[in-house]
C-alpha cells in the first residue's frame, strides 16, 4: 500500500531546454566543475538549488541597538544632527555634535584646530542628515566617536540611500572552489535560467496560499533585488522559503494523486452494496456505536461499494473500539456474497476477535472460521476445503491466512488487525489472494496524518478519536523500583475487595535473557506468586509456551480465574479484558513511548478508573526519564506520537523501511504539515476533481 515514490523530487520545469553543462559556464574550468559534481552539482539547475546557508547584513550597516548591545568598534550609518555646540573662541573645547540614530544618540567630537574652524562645521546644524563611519567610545554615558569620518548629506528632506540596508546570502562553502567564483558561476545561472522557469503551481494556488512565483522565490532566495529594506526581505524570504516546501509537497502529491486516479481506470473491485445483515449486526451489539464509529462505518461503506478497492487505514487510540467497525466491514462483505478475512498478530488476539465476532453476528447465518498456529493438523485441513468451498464467510486468524496452501473462494475483503505488526509483502500477499479485494488497516498507532499523507500516499485514513461513553482516565504513577512493596500491597487489597485483575509487564522471559537490573517474567511470576500474592491466583505468559497453555490461561484470565497475569509484550497488542483494571510495568525504562502505551491501553477498557504504576530502574537515562515523565502525564496517543516523533524523528518513528519516504530537500514532515495537508488537498482537487474524497458525500450506512 505504500506507494513508490520518492519523497524530495523537486523539479524545475523550463519552457525551453536550456540546461548547458557547468563547463559552458563563464569562468568555470574542469577543476571547478570536477568539485560541484562532487558535490551533487551537476547542471545549471542545481546551482539555482544550492542553497544559501544563512544571509548576512550587508557591510558595516546595523541597526543602532544592535551597536549598543554588542558594542561594536566601527560603526557606518546615517542620522541626523540633533545638537551642535561649537567651541568658545580661546578656550580648547571641542567641536561637539550630537546625532539622533534610531533613537540612540551619538556624540560626535573633533579637537583641536579643526573642531575650532568655523568652516568646517558650516554645514552642521540641527535636522541636517550626516553619513558616519569610525571607532566608537561606549566609556561614557554617551556612546562618542572622535574625529570620525563623514560627509554632510543636507537637510531633513534627504531620503537614506535605497542600499541602507542589504543583505548577502552565505552560502556553504565547497572546498577547492573560491566563493566569489561560484556566486558568478551562480548568478550566471541564474540570470539565463529564472527567466524561463515554468510554475508548476498554478497561479489560483499561488494566491490562494499568498505565494511568489518559483522564479521570484528563487530570485529572493539567493538575494538578487539588491535594494529591498530588511524587514521586507525578511518578510518575502519566509514566503519564499514557504513556496519551495509547497512545491515539493505539491509535486509528490500531485504524482500520488494521479496514481490514484489512473489505478480507478482500471478497477475492477467488487461492488458491495448490500448491506441487510450488516445493518442488523448494529441490533445485536450490546452498545451504541459512536459518532466517531458510525460515521467511519459510513466512509467505508461507501468505499466498498465502488469498484476501486477500498485501501483505507483505520486509526483510534487504544479502546476506541476499531473491531466492532472492522467486523461491520466484514459483514458488508458477507452481505454480497464475499468473503473476508480478519488478520491479526497473535494467536490470543485472532481467537478474541472470533469470540466478539460469534457475539455480534448472533445468529445471522454468517459462517466464521479460524486458522492460527495452535491448530491440528485434521482441523487445519477442513476448514483450509471449507474456505476454499466458500463455507465459510469470514476467516478469523494470525500469518496463516495468507500461506501458499490457503485459497478463499472469494476473497472481497482483507481486514488487517494492527497493521503496523505486518510488513508491506504480507498485506501484499493476503491481499493477492483475491481480485484487487477492499482493505481496511487497523491501527492504535497514531501515525500523525502528515506521515501518514507522506508515507502511504493514496492511502485513505479514518480518524476514530471519541472513546466509547463511560470511560475513565488512566491514573499512571511512576515509581522506582524501591517502592515496588507498597504498589503490590495496594493491588493485593484492591484484588481481595473488587474483583478486579492486574497486569504485571516485564521486558524478559527467562533468566538467561537477564540483563543485570532487569526482571524476567517467569522468575518475577514465582517470587510474586510466592510472596505478595501468595493467596491470590498468578498466572504466566509469553511467547514462549506452546498455543494451547496461552489459550488456556488466557481463557481463565478472561473468566476472572487469574488475579495477577504477568505477561511480556504479547499482550501489548488488542487484548481486551476489561476487568483488568491495573497495570504494573517493570522496566519501563526499555519500551519506547508507542509500545508503553500499547501496554497501557490493556487497562481502562470498561468503566471502573484503571491504573498503571512505571516501577522503573534505579538509574535510568535522562532521555529515558524523559520519556516516561511525559507518558505519566498525558494518556492521549497521538499526543505521545507526536513527542516520539519529535524526539526520535521521523525516520525512526517509522522505521528504517519507510524512512526513504519521508525525507524531503526543503520541506520537514513535522513542522510543516499543515503545508503538506493542503498541498495534498489542492493536489488532488486538482487531478480528481470534486470527487476527490469519494466518502466525502456519502451520509448513509
Ligand atoms: P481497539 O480500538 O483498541 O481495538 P476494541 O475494539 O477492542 O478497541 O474495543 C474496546 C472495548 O470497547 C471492547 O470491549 C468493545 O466491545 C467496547 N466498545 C466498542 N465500541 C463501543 C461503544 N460504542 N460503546 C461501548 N463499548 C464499546
Ligand atoms: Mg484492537
Amino acid at each position: 500500500m505504500e506507494a513508490e515514490v520518492t519523497a524530495g523530487t523537486f523539479e524545475l520545469v523550463f519552457s525551453e531546454k536550456k540546461l548547458v553543462g557547468l563547463d559552458k559556464l563563464k569562468g568555470v574550468g574542469p577543476k571547478t566543475v570536477r568539485v560541484l559534481k562532487s558535490r551533487g552539482i551537476l547542471d545549471q539547475r542545481d546551482l539555482l538549488l544550492f542553497m544559501p546557508r544563512k544571509y548576512k547584513r550587508c557591510g558595516h550597516f546595523l541597526m543602532a541597538h544592535e551597536m549598543m548591545q554588542h558594542r561594536v568598534g566601527h560603526v557606518e550609518f546615517y542620522a541626523p544632527i540633533v545638537h551642535v555646540q561649537r567651541p568658545s573662541p580661546g578656550t580648547r573645547q571641542p567641536l561637539r555634535v550630537d546625532v539622533d540614530y534610531e533613537g540612540q544618540i551619538i556624540k560626535l567630537l573633533w579637537f583641536g584646530k579643526l573642531g575650532g574652524s568655523k568652516n568646517f562645521s558650516r554645514e552642521m546644524r540641527p535636522g541636517v542628515w550626516m553619513h558616519v563611519t569610525g571607532a566608537v567610545n561606549y566609556d561614557k554615558s554617551i556612546p562618542e566617536m572622535s574625529h570620525p569620518e563623514f560627509s554632510v548629506l543636507g537637510d531633513s528632506a534627504v531620503r537614506m540611500p535605497e542600499d541602507f540596508y542589504t543583505v548577502e546570502p552565505i552560502y556553504p562553502s565547497l572546498e577547492g572552489i573560491k566563493s566569489a567564483m561560484l556566486r558568478k558561476a551562480q548568478l550566471q545561472a541564474l540570470s539565463e535560467l529564472l527567466p524561463l522557469l515554468v510554475d508548476i503551481v498554478p497561479q489560483d494556488l499561488l494566491n490562494k496560499h499568498d505565494m511568489p512565483g518559483i522564479g521570484q522565490a528563487l530570485y529572493t532566495i539567493h538575494v538578487l533585488d539588491k535594494s529591498q529594506d530588511v524587514e521586507v526581505f525578511i518578510e518575502n524570504l519566509k514566503r519564499a522559503k514557504k513556496r519551495l516546501k509547497y512545491e515539493e509537497f505539491y509535486t509528490l502529491q500531485l504524482k500520488l494523486a494521479k496514481d490514484y486516479a489512473a489505478a480507478r481506470e482500471t478497477a475492477r473491485a467488487p461492488e458491495l452494496t448490500d448491506r441487510t445483515r450488516a445493518r442488523k449486526v448494529l441490533g445485536n451489539l450490546p452498545f451504541s456505536l459512536t459518532g466517531d464509529q458510525s460515521r467511519a462505518i459510513k466512509e467505508i461503506a461507501a468505499n466498498m461499494s465502488s469498484n476501486y478497492p477500498m485501501r483505507r487505514l483505520l486509526q483510534g487510540d487504544v479502546g476506541a473500539g476499531k473491531t466492532v467497525v472492522g467486523l461491520l466491514a466484514a459483514a458488508i462483505a458477507v452481505d454480497n456474497g464475499y468473503q473476508a478475512a480478519l488478520m491479526a498478530p497473535t494467536d490470543i488476539l485472532a481467537k478474541q476477535h472470533l469470540a466478539r465476532a460469534e457475539q455480534f453476528f448472533g445468529d445471522l447465518g454468517i459462517r466464521l472460521g479460524f486458522l492460527g498456529g495452535s491448530l491440528g493438523a485434521v482441523a487445519k485441513r477442513e476448514v483450509l476445503a471449507a474456505v476454499k468451498a466458500g463455507e465459510v464467510d469470514l476467516l478469523v486468524g494470525t500469518h496463516s491466512l495468507f500461506q501458499d496452501d490457503v485459497e478463499y473462494a472469494n476473497l472481497g475483503l482483507v481486514l488487517i488487525d494492527e497493521q503496523h505488526k505486518f510488513g508491506v509483502e504480507q498485506r501484499q500477499a493476503l491481499l493477492g489472494k483475491g481480485t484487487d479485494p477492499h482493505l481496511l488497516a487497523m491501527t492504535a498507532t497514531p501515525i500523525p496524518r502528515s506521515l501518514a499523507h507522506a508515507v502511504f500516499g493514496d492511502l485513505d485514513l479514518t480518524i476514530i478519536k471519541e472513546k466509547p461513553p463511560g470511560r475513565q482516565p488512566i491514573k499512571t504513577v511512576l515509581r522506582t523500583i524501591a517502592r515496588a512493596p507498597k504498589a503490590y500491597d495496594y493491588i493485593c487489597n484492591r484484588i481481595k475487595e473488587t474483583g478486579e485483575q492486574a497486569y504485571f509487564v516485564y521486558p524478559m522471559v527467562e533468566a538467561s535473557d537477564m540483563v543485570p537490573g532487569r526482571k524476567n517474567v517467569i522468575e518475577a511470576a514465582k517470587e510474586l506468586s510466592e510472596g505478595p500474592f501468595a493467596d491470590l491466583n498468578v498466572g504466566v505468559l509469553h511467547g514462549r509456551l506452546d498455543a494451547a497453555t496461552k489459550e488456556s490461561t488466557m481463557a481463565s484470565f478472561i473468566a476472572g480465574e487469574i488475579n495477577v497475569l504477568c505477561a511480556t509484550t504479547v499482550i501489548e497488542v488488542g487484548v481486551d479484558v476489561s476487568n483488568a483494571t491495573m497495570m504494573v510495568i517493570e522496566s519501563p525504562e526499555v519500551f519506547g513511548l508507542s509500545q508503553l502505551h500499547q501496554l497501557r491501553g490493556r487497562v481502562g477498557r470498561g468503566d471502573v478508573a484503571s491504573m498503571c504504576v512505571l516501577l522503573a530502574g534505579q538509574t535510568i537515562t535522562e532521555d529515558a526519564e524523559e520519556r516516561l515523565v511525559s507518558f505519566q502525564g498525558t494518556d492521549d496517543g497521538f499526543e505521545l506520537a507526536e513527542v516520539d516523533l519529535k524526539i526520535r524523528g521521523p525516520g525512526l518513528f517509522l522505521g528504517v523501511r519507510q524512512a526513504g519516504a519521508a525525507e524531503f530537500r526543503f520541506g520537514d514532515l513535522h513542522k510543516d504539515a499543515a503545508l503538506l495537508s493542503k498541498a495534498r488537498t489542492d493536489a488532488r482537487k486538482k487531478v480528481l476533481g470534486a470527487g476527490a474524497d469519494a466518502a466525502s458525500s456519502v451520509d448513509e450506512f
